[in-house]
C-alpha cells in the first residue's frame, strides 16, 4: 500500500511534495495527492508531515474518521 493523504488533516504545506524522493506526490487544489503507482513506500513523507496527514493505514483510517 502506498502512502495516503488524510484530506481533513492536510494543510497544503507541500513539505511532503518536497521530501518525496521519487516525486510521487503532487498538489491538487490545496491537497497533496499520492500517485500509488510511483510511491516506493519509503515513509519519508509521513515523517515530514507536521500535521499527521499521511498514513499507510489508509482505508481503515478513512472508515473510522468518516
Ligand atoms: S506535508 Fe502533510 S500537511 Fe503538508 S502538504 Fe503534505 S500531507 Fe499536506
Ligand atoms: S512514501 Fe516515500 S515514495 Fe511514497 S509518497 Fe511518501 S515520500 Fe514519496
Amino acid at each position: 500500500m502506498s502512502a495516503f493523504i488524510l484530506e481533513k488533516l492536510c494543510r497544503g504545506c507541500k513539505r511532503c511534495v518536497n521530501t518525496c524522493p521519487v516525486q510521487a506526490i503532487t498538489m491538487f487544489s490545496h491537497l497533496a495527492i499520492v500517485d500509488s503507482a510511483i510511491c516506493i513506500e519509503c515513509e519519508a513523507c509521513m515523517e515530514a508531515c507536521m500535521h499527521g496527514a499521511i498514513t499507510f493505514a489508509a482505508l481503515e483510517e478513512k472508515k473510522t474518521n468518516g
